[in-house]
């Protein structure tokens, strides 16, 4: 399942691609990262983002920076979120993105079972790979920005740098992994408005050539 709403994003005047040849790219998880985790999210009316989430993605956007969002969403193969619920949530969620000027690229969902033993849930990299089939994205500079140890996986199976957010009940296991040093660059956040302020600090120190605009 991929939704792709790059179109979106340029008709409302959003960079979502950077104009060099290595662009900044952020995949972020969804439940527990962006919004408030629930537990099988199935009505936007129940969507929680958290504070300064909407700000710090336009944030990323001005820099050049390149939001994809990556989730696992097995409620669907479970019977407990409808497809249409799950459309509309990721509506209000671009909605309050982009009020506050940022837009999500691409949208990429695992609906699978566990026990599908499918290509796509993370930590698996399928969706990243879609993802940067049709985004035409680059990933020398890329970071996994979520609250589970299946989005620090990520990171280490893509090569990116993993930035955890202790903003959910799963980040001690996920804190765990972190610490084990796996990965070989890593960074634990309070929340997303703190790790864009590290990752575009991380990004400026290690673009080798100018690639970040000037915000
Ligand atoms: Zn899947």
């Amino acid at each position: 399942m991929a939704a792709f709403y790059r179109k979106d994003c340029e008709l409302f005047n959003i960079p979502v691609m950077s104009s060099t040849s290595k662009p900044l790219t952020v995949f972020f998880d969804r439940d527990g990262t962006l919004n408030q985790d629930v537990g099988y999210l199935d009505s936007a009316e129940d969507l929680i983002v958290f504070p300064g989430v909407p700000e710090a993605l336009a944030r990323l956007n001005e820099a050049g920076g390149v939001v994809v969002l990556v989730t696992n969403q097995s409620g669907v193969a479970r019977g407990l979120i409808l497809e249409d619920n799950l459309a509309r949530i990721h509506e209000a969620l671009q909605q309050s993105i982009q009020a506050a000027g940022g837009c999500i690229a691409g949208w990429y969902i695992c609906p699978h079972h566990p026990n599908e033993g499918c290509a796509c849930r993370k930590p698996k990299n399928r969706l990243v790979k879609q993802a940067v089939a049709e985004l035409n994205l680059d990933l020398t500079h890329s970071y996994v920005v979520g609250d589970k140890d299946s989005d620090m996986q990520l990171a280490y199976n893509i090569g990116a740098v993993g930035v955890l957010v202790t903003t959910s009940s799963h980040s001690d296991k996920a804190l765990t992994y972190v610490s084990s040093g796996v990965l070989s660059r890593s960074y634990v956040a309070s929340g997303v408005p703190e790790a864009v302020e590290w990752i575009l600090a991380d990004a400026r120190r290690h673009m080798s050539e100018p690639c970040l605009n000037e915000s």
